[in-house]
């Protein structure tokens, strides 16, 4: 007989449960919280899109475009690629859409987007990020308010302490012309000493050399020239006004000239949140102003800045929320037990109060459930019990347990009756049940 082979998860792909997903979801909680703050507006966009959407705008030299996308004909013979990252889509949907009408917009957007990389903690091929833009404002005060964002998700997360601001500029695309020159004359200098890799980057994109993690690379990359020397007073101002902003919001930041990130669109301000608490995938949120990306697509010249954040490894950073516990455990020990308490906990629960069933095992083990759940009291009722109008109340923090008259606890016309849980619980440890 052929054996069914068992399936496996996809290389790069995860199954989030547990603990996990617990601080999975407390990182989306609280994004969603400073989000509504900043009153940034949520936005849902395609999880694929036409492959040029990401070419044009990330450029085919990045990383990204070149060798990390999800690429394929559909039926139809039309190239799509799953999203690496959500930049591109939200300002392709800004055009489609008309949105001009709307800027300055402020958006945020969270979901899976997937990368062609080599699998490792932190870095995986299907992975969910945190998305924040502006779209529609050139001015550095856009900047800063997505930076303090940024910097308050982080204090929201109570993980700010081991995770540093590193900025930078790119200046504007003058600057970045005239940088540019003297990189490419400097690294021509030094060809014998560079990587492979690097060789490749001067003919294609030089300025990625300066952030190569090839030691082969970094004296001739940390002896490149900066940027200051180059930047226009336009976009020397513009930095100017962005620290100082930063500084004001009293957001902690550091200089890192030698930051240049991945993708070609970015102008200006350039940045990423770093921690040294995730080995080399120290990166938990990036980002910058893209000015020239919309223009690129085809659309109306139109400024943005923007960022992205790795739940994955902002999720590794956090503490694990503990799991839901419930107030009451429910223990029916009988048939008509049974479905009296199928009435009663669906009488709690739509009065919001956790609880949970326990309906396996004996009486025993269905006590040893509800302590394991954590729960403050169990509900015991026997069809004996229930015939002579009572129920059973246990404390599970005193292990004091009461007999009640169900003409006590119950309020209410029959077949609306509610539980009266001050009734239920009084006298049992001091903690009278909510109302
Ligand atoms: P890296 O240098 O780590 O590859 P990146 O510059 O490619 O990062 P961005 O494109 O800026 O990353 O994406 C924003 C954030 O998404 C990163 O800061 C990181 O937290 C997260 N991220 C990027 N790639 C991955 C991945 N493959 N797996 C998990 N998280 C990722
Ligand atoms: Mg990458």
């Amino acid at each position: 007989m052929a054996r069914i082979e068992t399936p496996k998860r996809v290389r790069g792909t995860q199954d989030i449960f547990g603990e996990e997903q617990r601080r999975f979801a407390r990182v989306v909680e609280a994004f969603e919280k400073v989000r509504r703050l900043y009153c940034f507006q949520q936005v849902q966009v395609p999880v694929f899109e036409a492959t040029n959407v990401f070419a044009r705008s990330m450029g085919e030299t990045s990383d990204v475009v070149s060798k990390e996308m999800y690429t394929f004909p559909d039926r139809g013979d039309d190239l799509l690629t799953l999203r690496p990252e959500f930049t591109a889509g939200i300002c392709r949907a800004y055009i489609t859409e008309g949105w001009q009408q709307y800027a300055p917009l402020k958006l945020t957007t969270h979901g899976p987007v997937f990368r062609y990389e080599r699998p490792q903690k932190g870095r995986y091929r299907q992975f969910h990020q945190l998305d924040a833009e502006i779209i529609g404002a050139a001015e550095p005060a856009a900047d800063v308010e997505l930076l303090t964002f940024g910097d308050q998700l982080l204090r929201e997360l109570g993980i700010s302490e081991g995770v540093t601001l590193q900025l930078n500029t790119l200046g504007d695309a003058e600057t970045r012309d005239a940088w540019r020159a003297a990189l490419v004359a400097h690294f021509e200098k030094h060809r014998g000493e560079l990587s492979e890799d690097s060789l490749t980057r001067l003919e294609k994109n030089p300025m990625r050399i300066l952030d190569s993690k090839d030691p082969r690379d970094r004296p001739v990359a940390d002896a490149a020239p900066d940027i200051d020397a180059y930047l226009t007073s336009e976009a020397g101002a513009f930095f100017e006004a962005v620290t100082a902003g930063l500084d004001a919001a009293r957001v902690a930041w550091t200089r890192n000239a030698r930051l240049v990130r991945g993708l070609d669109y970015y102008r200006h301000t350039a940045f990423e949140f770093v921690t040294d608490g995730l080995g080399a995938q120290g990166t938990v949120l990036a980002g910058g102003r893209y000015d020239g990306l919309i223009g690129n697509l085809g659309g109306p010249e139109t400024p943005g800045v923007g960022w992205a954040a790795g739940i994955e490894r902002l999720g590794m950073l956090t503490e694990a929320p503990a799991a839901e516990q419930p107030e009451f455990v429910i223990i029916p020990v009988g048939e008509i037990a049974e479905r009296f308490c199928t009435g009663l906990i669906a009488d709690l629960r739509r009065r919001n109060i956790h609880c949970e069933m326990a309906f396996r095992g004996n009486l025993k083990k269905r006590m040893q459930r509800a302590d394991a759940a954590g729960a403050s009291y169990a509900i015991i009722v026997g069809d004996d019990e229930l015939a002579a109008g009572e129920i059973a109340v246990r404390s599970l923090k005193s292990g004091e347990q009461a007999r009640r008259k169900l003409s006590e606890v119950l309020s209410g016309p029959s077949g609306g009756r509610t539980f009266a849980l001050v009734e239920l619980t009084k006298g049992l440890d001091g903690i009278a049940g909510k109302e």
